[in-house]
């Protein structure tokens, strides 16, 4: 992997729930391999929450190779919220909002072939404590995958072993240490918990 391609606004219901216009395309940016850590059952993720609220935004995750997608994983595209807030306001990049240690967390790929059906269609949730908080199909994005790897080119190398983080649907909000995560579409099934930072990280 060299790095995660992350979509921004390419789910229509996480625009209107943020109060914020559509682009004319998704928002592009890249989140360091550094940022990454795999998801293992039971695995616990330590999270600097002294720095704000720290968001969820459940992702569907398609890894590479020549420009083909390989795997499908989910993935959670951790936010610093209040510190993306004042970046925002004042026009800034995202960047250290969205690049701490452990804000891109992805669970092992599946193939196309291991999903039953159509994996476009195949739902895709995020359950904190177990509560649904995020739920909805690849096929609500704005961009479809070929076109989502099109425009990603046409700005970035894309090479093998890259991610996609293909955006957030609604339904984006805080977590806090302690909350158990499950994360879930067909064949991918993963529970694991975030903690404290000052312990194990
Ligand atoms: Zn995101």
């Amino acid at each position: 992997m060299d790095k995660i391609i992350c979509l921004g606004k390419n789910y229509s219901d996480h625009i209107k729930e943020m109060k914020e216009a559509a682009p004319e395309k998704p928002v592009l940016f890249i989140k360091p391999e550094s940022s990454f850590i795999e998801v293992k059952e039971g695995i616990k993720i330590p999270l600097p929450w002294h720095r704000g609220e720290i968001h969820h935004e459940l992702e569907v995750v398609f890894k590479l190779y020549k420009k083909n997608i390989i795997g499908i994983g989910l993935g959670l595209d951790l936010t610093l919220r209040d510190v993306q807030k004042k970046l925002k306001e004042h026009g800034h990049p995202w960047e250290i909002a969205k690049t701490f240690k452990n804000s891109a967390i992805v669970t092992p790929f599946k193939a196309i072939r291991d999903f039953e059906g159509d994996w476009k269609q195949t739902p895709f949730i995020l359950k904190v404590n177990g509560q649904i908080k995020q739920q909805s199909t690849m096929s609500q994005s704005i961009l479809d995958p070929n076109q989502m790897i099109h425009y990603i080119d046409e700005y970035f190398p894309i090479l093998d072993g890259d991610l996609i983080f293909t955006g957030t649907p609604s339904g984006v909000g805080p977590l806090k240490p302690d909350d158990e995560i499950e994360l879930s579409m067909g064949p991918i099934q993963y529970k694991f918990k975030l903690v404290d930072k000052t312990r194990g990280c």
